[in-house]
């Protein structure tokens, strides 16, 4: 069994976290002198002159009802892109560790890796976009700290295979870090339900996606404890503003309303997928457990080029690996995917 605290960067594992005015008195009514604040009040309407809870107690409690784990095991940051660059921190020693990651995949993993002077050794996915555990396995040294698993994976919009997932869960005497934005969308249950079983687990969500929540930046990663204690301890103390703190615990009190959304985007997702596979010049529609279709045209670009003259904005992944000639299209609303059905249309029968 892989112990997180034998791998935490030595100079870490004793770290003391800065203590902040609002760590040594947690009631919330007083006369509060401590902050250094502007206790007349804020400048705008909105009064946000009092800093926000650094442990983001209310969120994680929550969260913690709604995805059935203790709050022990709940980190929040700003987005999912902070813990993301905090895990690359917390394990890998610059210049020395590295990280796996198997393309096509969610860019990030790469750039954090980079900002931190982390190499990052890719193990391209297979043709239909599966793991290909025995390569990843043999690419394993001792500095080897972290695998990126992305499930279901940007940009190829599949889930990975359970039994892979799983290989490598058990094998990998690291952090296997398993994304999981867009899992809302996703047929299969989310991996948190195997963090106890598995101490090196970390599971990544997100309110940026199917929560509608992208604008206030507010990710999730779940884990052991003490791998959550110590993202605690080197986040930086009010990493997520009161505003968003509010704004994300509204979206939590509306699950009812993100999973009728989540219910009208696979709907639509399923009526673009059968549209667009009318077009001779459509070759390949890959399986999507997302939000989104990764769809390979003949010729992407001259297809990329007209949606953009108007104005329907796509993501070209076609230089990505095994990507080639392909598009990603994320689901719109009825009205905006008709508009880019009838516009593909246009041109291919002009
Ligand atoms: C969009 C996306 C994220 C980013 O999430 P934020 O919470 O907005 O930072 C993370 N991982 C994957 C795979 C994504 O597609």
């Amino acid at each position: 069994m892989v112990s997180p605290e034998s791998l935490v960067r030595s100079h870490l594992k004793a770290i003391k976290a800065y203590s902040s005015a609002r760590d040594e008195y947690e009631g919330e009514i007083g006369v509060f002198l401590d902050a250094n604040e502007n206790a007349i009040g804020s400048v705008t309407q909105t009064q946000v002159n009092r800093y926000p809870d650094p442990h983001h107690r209310k969120l994680k409690e929550a969260w913690s009802k709604i995805k059935d784990i203790d709050p022990d095991r709940i980190f929040f940051g700003n987005g999912s892109d902070e813990p993301i660059d905090l895990l690359i921190r917390l394990f890998c020693n610059p210049g020395t560790d590295h990280i796996i990651t198997m393309p096509p995949t969610y860019g990030m993993y790469e750039v954090s890796a980079a900002i931190n002077n982390i190499e990052n050794k890719k193990i391209p996915l297979t043709e239909n976009f599966q793991m290909d555990v025995p390569a990843v396995l043999a690419q394993i040294t001792p500095s080897s700290k972290m695998i990126f698993v992305c499930s279901p994976n940007n940009p190829t919009g599949n889930l990975l295979n359970k039994q892979d997932v799983e290989e490598i869960l058990e094998s990998f005497q690291g952090i296997v870090v398993i994304d999981e934005a867009y899992i809302d969308f996703s047929s299969e249950p989310s991996w948190i339900t195997q963090l106890s079983k598995y101490r090196n687990l970390v599971v990544l969500q997100t309110l940026s996606k199917a929560w509608g929540m992208a604008g206030i930046r507010v990710g999730s990663a779940m884990a052991d404890p003490y791998i959550i204690s110590m993202l605690e301890k080197i986040k930086p103390p009010y990493n997520l503003s009161l505003p968003n703190q509010q704004l994300a615990r509204e979206a939590m009190g509306n699950v009812n309303q993100k999973n009728e959304e989540v219910d009208l985007i696979l709907f639509e997702r399923d009526r673009v997928k059968v549209e667009l596979e009318q077009f001779l010049q459509v070759k390949k529609i890959f399986p999507s457990d997302a939000n989104f279709l990764l769809v390979r045209f003949e010729e992407s670009k001259p297809i990329f080029d007209h949606l953009i003259r108007e104005k329907v904005i796509v993501r070209d992944r076609s230089s990505q690996i095994n990507c080639n000639n392909c598009l990603r299209i994320t689901i719109g609303t009825k009205g905006e995917n008709d508009q880019l059905i009838k516009l593909i249309g246009d041109f291919y029968q002009a």
